[in-house]
């Protein structure tokens, strides 16, 4: 009897920090939302208005972020918005979901400068033909800039401590 009340006790406890841990990523959820639609707020409204020209496409919620995954081959990332390619059987890269997600972390940290500092500087750093090839004759990796490897450190940083 004790044994089915001890198995009892525990289980209500387990249930318990579930739950509780349940409330605190809603909570995390609410705030990173709600940090991105008023500190994030240029890239965030940008980023819905790219969402509703998408709004045919497959969304999906990462880690409090509204995913898009699209048939371009290159990541964009605005505010809560984040765009992602999607691969052949459907389901988005990894990787690039991770890194636009470090974007993400960057317009919550910069907020409004987040187009200036990031932005502007990724968008020249994607498409100009001379950094194109600059990367081509040097070999450096696009994820080498400034603005682009912090992303990739933020969504390690974050990936690494929820596991
Ligand atoms: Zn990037």
């Amino acid at each position: 009897m004790t044994l089915i009340k001890s198995i009892a006790v525990s289980v209500r406890v387990c249930y318990h920090l579930l739950m509780k841990d349940a409330t605190k990523n809603k909570l995390k959820k609410h705030a990173y939302t709600a940090a991105q639609w008023t500190w994030g707020l240029p890239q965030t409204l940008a980023g819905s208005l790219l969402y509703l020209r998408h709004r045919k496409a497959d969304h999906f919620d990462y880690r409090g972020a509204r995913a898009t995954a699209w048939d371009k081959d290159t990541g964009v990332s605005l505010g809560k918005f984040i765009f992602v390619p999607r691969r052949a059987g459907g389901a988005p890269g990894r990787f690039l979901l991770e890194h636009e997600y470090g974007h993400t972390l960057q317009s919550l940290i910069l907020g409004p400068f987040y187009l200036l500092v990031v932005g502007a500087p990724s968008i020249l750093w994607n498409r100009l033909p001379y950094f194109r090839n600059k990367r081509l004759k040097t070999g450096r990796s696009y994820y080498s800039a400034p603005f682009e490897s912090t992303a990739n450190k933020l969504a390690s940083r974050l990936t690494k401590s929820s596991k």
